[in-house]
């Protein structure tokens, strides 16, 4: 029991050492101990045990604070691989990422048909790749995948686009590849991402960021940790009905916020509202209008697409507002396809935010848009390995 204790001490504080390292470029022995209030004789431990581990190296000398020039430390970038896949798309990327979020390699894979076998035929396809590539070692898997997801069991409890129910996605994959696999929702990996690499960062440890794309989800950061609820379904606000009697979603209800304020919901909106000027090849039965004429169109001013999508972004402001009433997290990032039709877009979401959300609360608010893009996905897939908990980058060979 005792040694237990022991333990775990040692691991929390080679944690709390190696969290401060993420957090900057160099940093010395003398301020690690400053901010963890460790003792100066127990950091020079635990950095002697990273460096032999090949995580940390002496990188040179800084200013002196009075008496000599602190030794400074910094994370060995390249010491460890971590794979990202981000499934959330029409084709599937996955990524090798290295501990500072710098993208080694990336890999995407269209998929043939939506169903189950297909979907995760595509997946092995991409890992087969990835892990054939020379980044060693390779330490992790992370995966935002759509849908509902279990993170703790590996399990994706249901992604209506992939056709998977109940899959047990980490633990095939553990089985295939012999690693770590993390599984959770794209928006919330969206989330890490933004906190980790992105825009979040300097916020206060609280950060929403909602990925507003073919669908729309929102991943919840407090005090730096991904809020998943009691079910894992934190921040699926996309399925949640705000008109009642509104159009048929694709979970089989009727006016979801996915109706409303989605890029499937305004391409949808546009081409019912655009006569067809499709050339007779696009005639056949497939939508003509595309995400990229309407952005196209937007652009230009013409006013039907402006109506459309100035509307769609006052419907996700409401949402928004909701948001800011239930948790009072002061930064919102939107991510996603939607963010293409940029600043008057930004400003409907953010403009009935504040009409809706209690005046002091929303003056306090920021809506942005992320730093990231695709990107942040695959990147949080990939950091979401290491925000609870730093052992898989140890005892590597
Ligand atoms: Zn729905």
């Amino acid at each position: 029991m005792k040694k237990a204790t022991r333990q775990s001490t040692k691991e929390h504080n080679r944690d709390l050492v190696l969290k401060l390292l993420f957090d900057h470029d160099t940093i010395s022995r003398a301020e690690i101990a400053r901010i963890t209030g460790l003792t100066r004789t127990t950091v020079s431990d635990v950095i002697a045990n990273q460096i032999a581990e090949g995580l940390v190296e002496e990188v040179g000398v800084g200013a002196s604070i009075g008496g000599k020039n602190p030794i400074l430390l910094s994370l060995v970038a390249d010491s460890r691989y971590l794979i990202g896949l981000n499934l959330a798309h029409d084709q599937f990327c996955g990524a090798i990422v290295n501990l500072r979020g710098d993208v080694k390699d990336m890999v995407c894979h269209p998929v043939p048909g939506r169903n189950r076998e297909h979907a995760l035929a595509s997946v092995y396809e991409i890992l087969d790749a990835l892990v054939a590539k020379p980044w060693k070692p390779l330490v992790g898997i992370g995966i935002g995948t759509p849908g509902l997801v279990n993170t703790r069991e590996g399990m994706v409890v249901s992604a209506v686009n992939l056709d998977w129910k109940d899959l047990p996605l980490a633990h095939l994959l553990e089985e295939r590849y012999r690693l770590p696999v993390y599984v959770l929702n794209d928006s919330q990996a969206a989330a890490i991402g933004e906190y980790v690499y992105g825009l979040g960062g300097q916020s206060s440890g609280h950060l929403i960021v909602i990925n507003v794309g073919h669908g729309i989800g929102a991943g919840i950061l407090i005090n730096g940790r991904l809020f998943q609820g009691d079910g894992g379904g934190a921040g699926e606000i996309g399925h949640v009905v705000v008109q009642e009697d509104g159009q048929l979603c694709r979970c089989g209800k009727r006016g979801c916020l996915e109706t409303l304020a989605s890029a499937r919901a305004v391409v949808q909106r546009y081409g019912a509202l655009v006569p067809v000027t499709g050339t007779p090849d696009q005639t056949d039965g497939s939508d003509p209008v595309t995400l990229d004429a309407l952005v196209d169109a937007f652009r230009r001013g013409d006013p039907v697409a402006t109506q459309v999508v100035i509307e769609a972004g006052r419907s996700l402001g409401s949402a928004v507002a909701s948001l800011v009433g239930t948790l009072n997290i002061h930064k919102i990032i939107l991510t996603g396809e939607m963010t293409r039709f940029g600043q008057p877009w930004l400003e409907a979401v953010s403009g009935r935010m504040r009409q809706a959300a209690l005046s002091k609360m929303a003056e306090d608010t920021r809506v942005e848009v992320g730093a990231l893009d695709v990107r942040g996905c695959i990147l949080g897939a990939s950091a979401s390995m290491l925000l609870d908990s730093f052992s898989l980058l140890y005892n590597q060979p």
